[in-house]
Parts: C-alpha cells; structure tokens; sequence
C-alpha cells in the first residue's frame, strides 16, 4: 500500500504547490512505496509566511505552556513508538530491534528534555558595583531552519526542532527526503496536542531545492545543520553573506584507540559495535580502529571472528541486528570505497562486497557485508575520507605518541573512543585530541547536557543543553543605572 507524505504549512497537510512528487524507496527491497511532495519556493514561502504570522502568539507563551505542549508532544512519541520504529525500519533499512531500542526513545527524549529546559534556561546578569546592573535577555530568533540527514532521522530531527521551538521560535522543518516518514508522523500530531497552526511547519524535498531555499530566505534567521560536509560548505557559502546564525554538525572519520592494557572483551565488543552500529551510518562510528601493535593480532582476529558471523536480514523482522543501508546510490558509494581500498593495497579480512539475502522480498533491496580491511596507512583515502558505511580499517600503533598523529590525521574532529586501563594516559591522551568529543572505555554514552559537535571540517559550534538553547536565541544586554 502506497504510503504518501504531505507537508506541513500553517497546521495544514498539503502536497507541494507545483504538484509535484518524489518516490520513496524501501531499502531493504529496492522497492518504491510511497511518495513525497517536491516542494520548492512557493512551499518555503508559504511555511515562512505561516511561520511569522504564529510567532508573536508563540513566543507570548509562558515556559511553562511551553513546556507542556511539548511534553504532549513526547507522550505521542510514546504511545506510537511502535508504529514510529517500525516506520523508520521500512523508510531507512535499519533494524526494527535498533529503531525501537535507540531511535525513537530518544526522540521521545529529545522532546522531554528540551520541554524541561524552556522552564529552566536563565540568562546572565552583571553587577558593576556602584550601582550599576546589566541583564541579558535571550530572546527568540523568529523563524529558524532545522534540515536533517537520513541516518537517524527521527532521533537527529527532534534533536534540533525540540530547543528550538522550546526557547520560543517558530521553525520550517526538513528531513532528509531519503527518510521522510517519521518527522511527518510528528507533523500530524502537532496540532492535536496543542500547538498553535504555523508554529510547527515541515517541508519535504530535495536539499538541492527546498533546502537550499530555505538557507536563503531572508526571514530565515537561523540554521541548524546535520549533514555531510559538503553540504555544509555550501550552506555556509549561502548564509554566511546573509550574516545569518549557522550551527553545522558534519561528517567524521572517528578512531577508536585500543591500547594493549584494555578490557580485551569490551574493547573487541564495543570496537565491532562502533564500528557497524546502523550499518556504520551513524557520524560517530569509529571506522578507524587502532591497536598497539602487541596487543593487534589477537584482537584482530578477535573482530574478524565475531564480524564474520555478524547476520544481515530484514529490518522488519524483529532479530535482525545489521540491516540494509539507506538508498542505492549509498550502497554504490560503499561498495566503492571498498574497491578503492582494495586498489590502495588493502586486505579485506571479511566482507568486501553486496550481500544478497535469500528471501525473495529483500532481492533488489541495498546490503553491504560488514567489512574490515588492514594494510593501509594514514595517508590513504581509506583512512582520510568518510565512508558512513560498514566498513572499518585495523591499523597497529607502538606507542601513544604514533597513536595520537593517527588519530589527529584527518581533517574531520568529530569524536574518539579510547581504551585503557592506565587511568593517567586515558586523561592525558584524550585532552590530546583534536575532536569534539572523546569517550573513554565506552562509545556513544550520551548526556543531553554536554555539548555535541565537532572541530575543523567535522563542524562549527555545539548542540546539547543549554547549547542550543543560546544558539536558538539572541542575547540583549540591558545595563541599568540604578
Ligand atoms: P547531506 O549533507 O546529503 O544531507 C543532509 C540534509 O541536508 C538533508 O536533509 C539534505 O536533503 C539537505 N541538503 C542537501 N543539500 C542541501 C542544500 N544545498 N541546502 C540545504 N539543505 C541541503 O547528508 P546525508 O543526509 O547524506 O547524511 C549523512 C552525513 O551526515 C554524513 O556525512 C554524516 O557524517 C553526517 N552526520 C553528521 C552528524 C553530526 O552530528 N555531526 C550526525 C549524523 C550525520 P536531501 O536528503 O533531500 O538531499
């Protein structure tokens, strides 16, 4: 049964002005299953237009109202989280067990969180001692653009659109039009749950259209960005010269640093999960895995065991932990790269090609084999470019000092995973490296306070917490003489 998607402009549910439709594919079928508007100019001129017009009632609204719509919003997460991840299954190829263990509970907490911190945010004051005060006053942009990626599509759109509407802003929305379906679902229960029409506007289409018409509308006062790099070039390109507010969270090529002190099990377990988690398609998976050199043997041969058994099936069915990934042109990008190391002088330890299920309902559907390659140094593409799939290279280190120059070798600053049990090199080793974000004998631990992000090309300010709440709102000083 076909499954169409409509946007959302002003609380209504409307197929792009043009008339025009994209088809959504299944991943794990190959298979078209639904349509989604290709919406452009007109349909991001009228979100913005309903968007302004719900502003002055929105931002009068107490936190504490505030507060409450969204935690609604959050219980319809909730109570529909089946229907959610298994909509996510079918939209992204990812395994229904992850949709529902991951994805759609942290939306639902994305939503509880930031509907807290619309009660909690403060802003600064400054006394100057002879009488003088000043005050900050952090007030809502306006309109702001959230446009999100295709990996954790309900998880990374709730991430954004959640502190923005909680520190007052009325938002136009875009998922990415590869995984559409569940920020629509969200759409439909706005209204119920009590938000006012236009305060909540979702647009569907291609970035290259309705996003970049987005990034350029002149009412748009702000954008909150998760994609790839080059994306994000070219969206700085557009609102760098507009001066308007950009955060950009981009790609990685993420080590995971194992040193021969670690826990030998949780290293190999949470190595292997790091690295094809989602089918490798999440930006903080560690997809270059470096050991010191006396411990690299055995744990190479530790990760290829387990890998090797690693079972591809349907994201629908409920055991399958690795599914298909995300579109066929991904798949085509993946399975490059692996030709590509394979020409750089890489051996491929297992994988290394499509995989093909036997039922017949997965034949034309997008699977890549979990695939671990050795041989390659730091100045190989392998192990400079992102690859955002199941693929990951083993590469041995002596000592800290070679393996921190080859966890610092990228231009990409996302994040690290490092194992020790040497407490003083865990402390002294992490602050040494040139990313965001570091995790010590863990990966992916999340605190919704901490600040999320990336240095050098893995992006430019911090998410999380009262982050986004000051990157939603424009600081006022007020100075008073009393
Ligand atoms: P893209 O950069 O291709 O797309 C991201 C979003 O931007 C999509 O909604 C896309 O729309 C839209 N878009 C594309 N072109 C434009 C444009 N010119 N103007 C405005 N919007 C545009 O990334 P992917 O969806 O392929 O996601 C994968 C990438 O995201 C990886 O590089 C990954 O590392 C990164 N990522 C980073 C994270 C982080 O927090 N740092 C987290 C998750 C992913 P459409 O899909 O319709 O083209």
């Amino acid at each position: 049964m076909a499954q169409d998607v409509l946007n959302l402009i002003g609380g209504e549910h409307l197929p792009a002005s043009s008339g025009e439709w994209l088809d959504n594919f299944e991943p794990a079928t190959g298979q078209v299953y639904g349509r989604i508007p290709r919406s452009g100019l007109n349909d991001v001129e009228a979100a913005v237009t309903a968007a302004r017009s719900a502003f002055p009632e929105w931002r009068s609204w107490s936190p504490s109202n505030r507060r409450a719509v969204m935690m609604r919003l959050a219980d319809k997460i909730h109570e529909n989280a089946a229907l959610l991840a298994e909509s996510e299954a079918r939209d992204n190829g990812k395994p229904v067990s992850l949709a529902a263990a991951v994805d759609i509970p942290r939306a639902e907490d994305n939503f509880r969180f930031y509907a807290s911190a619309a009660e909690q945010f403060s802003s600064e004051s400054h006394t100057m001692g002879d009488g003088t005060v000043n005050y900050t006053l952090r007030k809502p942009l306006g309109v702001v653009a959230c446009i999100s990626p295709w990996n954790l599509p309900l998880y990374l759109f709730t991430w954004k659109i959640a502190p923005a509407l909680a520190s007052g802003n009325c938002i136009v929305a875009k998922p990415s039009e590869i995984t559409p379906m569940t920020a629509y679902l969200l759409g439909t229960w706005a209204k119920e749950v009590g938000f006012p029409d236009g305060v909540i506007n979702i647009l569907h289409g291609l970035g290259p259209e309705v996003g970049q018409a987005m990034v350029e509308h002149h009412h748009i006062r702000a954008i909150s960005f998760t994609g790839g790099s080059n994306t994000g070039a070219a969206i700085s390109a557009t609102a760098g010269p507009k001066f308007k507010k950009l955060s950009l969270e981009l790609g990685g090529k993420n080590a995971t640093v194992v040193f021969s002190d670690a826990d030998f099990d949780q290293a190999v377990s949470t190595a292997i999960r790091a690295a094809f988690s989602n089918q490798g398609q999440i930006c903080l998976c560690g997809s270059r895995i470096l050991v010191q050199e006396d411990l690299y043997e055995r744990f190479r041969d530790a990760m290829v065991a387990k890998v090797s058994k690693m079972r591809i099936g349907d994201p629908m069915n409920p055991e399958t932990r690795m599914g298909a990934v995300v579109s066929r042109a991904h798949r085509d990008k993946v399975i490059s790269a692996i030709n590509i190391a394979r020409g750089e002088g890489g051996r491929i330890l297992c994988g290394g090609g499509r995989h093909q299920p036997s039922e017949p309902r997965l034949k034309g559907g997008y699977f890549v084999q979990p695939t671990l390659i050795e041989g390659l140094d730091h100045t190989c593409t392998t192990n400079r470019e992102e690859i955002f799939g199941p693929v990951a290279t083993l590469q041995p280190f002596k000592d800290e000092r070679e393996a921190l120059g080859l966890v610092n070798s990228t231009k990409y600053g996302l994040s690290a995973s490092v194992w020790t049990k040497d407490l003083q090199r865990a402390h002294r080793f992490a602050a040494g490296i040139d990313t965001g974000m570091v995790w010590l004998n863990c990966w992916l631990v999340r605190d919704l306070r901490t600040p999320f992000g990336g240095t050098r090309q893995s992006g430019v300010g911090r998410e999380g917490g009262y982050n986004s709440m000051r990157f939603f709102t424009e600081p006022q000083n007020i100075c008073v003489q009393l």
